[in-house]
């Protein structure tokens, strides 16, 4: 347990209202539902949301308290944005971004664009959060991966995700090429729409078979392509974690990992694998203080704070706009 202040909170509120101003503002058609109904209410959306990210914040400053907010906070997230589509596809087109509808599985970010041959609004949204936070997308801003989250509830300390590079990989190859494939011979938008349905199927069973029983989080750490991209390209940005000389190898930590990254040879590395998303839920795990979080040449408390900052502002920022 650690003293709570309001610093965090302050931090969090002021960059949230900042960012959802700036769209409010730029943005000709509005893009905070409030407004789309009533002029001017948007504002009122936007202090509430900002609020909200304070409230978040408030709460997952003591790293005992990580894996429930996140839990809570990333289901709340994925509830409202299919709420949304489903009112939406119900006829009350306020609730959809732009009318373009696309299925709503994080596939489609890679697929969509090579299918079609141009980049789609979600796609430029998921790069900047993985400039901007390195690996968040897949802890606390993916609409899919919550329920991955909900799924893997429960702890275990087995390693059980063997071959987990080599699958990952094979996988993303395929949906590049199958996208690529499906441009080159011009199939139409309803059979690649059929296709990528089951794709996402496919996902959801994973979700539901594997990672209930296994109690890791298979699907995004082994099936998605966009997790793929997201272990890669995370590194853009300079946020890191890593294990410190006072770690006595306990393995408590690999009980909260959810993501496989915490295994016998990733601790005795001093550093999480490649899978780890800088969730925080370890954190919890460690009674020895030893898992850092690393952010050039901050203190590893300071490069917490500021991850948290960062990536819970997002989080409120996104909840205020991520719809279909
Ligand atoms: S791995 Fe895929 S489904 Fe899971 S959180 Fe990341 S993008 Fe979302
Ligand atoms: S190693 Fe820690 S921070 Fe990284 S994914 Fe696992 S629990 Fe989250």
């Amino acid at each position: 347990m650690i003293k709570k202040n309001y610093i965090l909170p302050f931090f969090v509120f002021t960059l949230t209202f900042i960012l959802l101003s700036f769209v409010q503002i730029k943005v000709a058609r509005p893009m905070i539902l409030a407004e789309r109904f009533v002029k001017g209410a948007g504002w009122i959306e936007i202090f509430i949301v900002a609020c909200y990210g304070a409230f978040v914040v408030f709460k997952m400053q003591d790293p005992g308290n990580v894996p429930k907010w996140r839990k809570i906070s990333w289901t709340l997230f994925s509830i409202i944005f299919f709420s949304q589509l489903v009112i939406g596809l119900a006829g009350f087109d306020k609730f959809l971004m732009s009318g373009k509808l696309h299925l709503p599985i994080p596939m489609m970010i890679l697929g969509g664009p090579i299918y079609r041959g141009q980049l789609s609004v979600m796609t430029i949204l998921f790069l900047s959060t993985v400039v901007l936070t390195g690996p968040a997308w897949c802890s606390q801003l993916c609409y899919f991966g919550a329920f991955d989250n909900l799924a893997s509830g429960g702890k275990t300390s087995k390693e059980i995700l063997r071959y987990k590079g080599a699958i990952k990989t094979t996988i993303l190859a395929l949906v590049i090429t199958m996208a690529l494939v499906l441009r080159w011979f011009n199939v139409p938008l309803f059979t690649s729409t059929l296709i990528a349905a089951g794709f996402g199927i496919t996902g959801i069973s994973i979700m539901i078979i594997f990672s209930l029983k296994k109690k890791k989080m298979v699907h995004c750490v082994m099936y998605c392509p966009i997790g793929t991209i997201v272990n890669v390209f995370k590194n853009v940005n300079p946020f890191r974690m890593y294990i410190d000389q006072s770690c006595n190898l306990c393995m408590n930590c690999t009980k909260f990992c959810k993501y496989d990254a915490l295994n016998t040879i990733d601790i005795k590395n001093s550093k999480p694998s490649i899978t780890c998303t800088l969730c925080g839920d370890c954190l919890a795990g460690c009674h020895h203080n030893s898992i850092k979080y690393k952010f050039l040449k901050m203190k590893p408390e300071n490069a917490r704070k500021l991850y948290l900052i960062l990536t819970i502002s997002l989080h409120a920022a996104c909840l205020a706009m991520a719809r279909i």
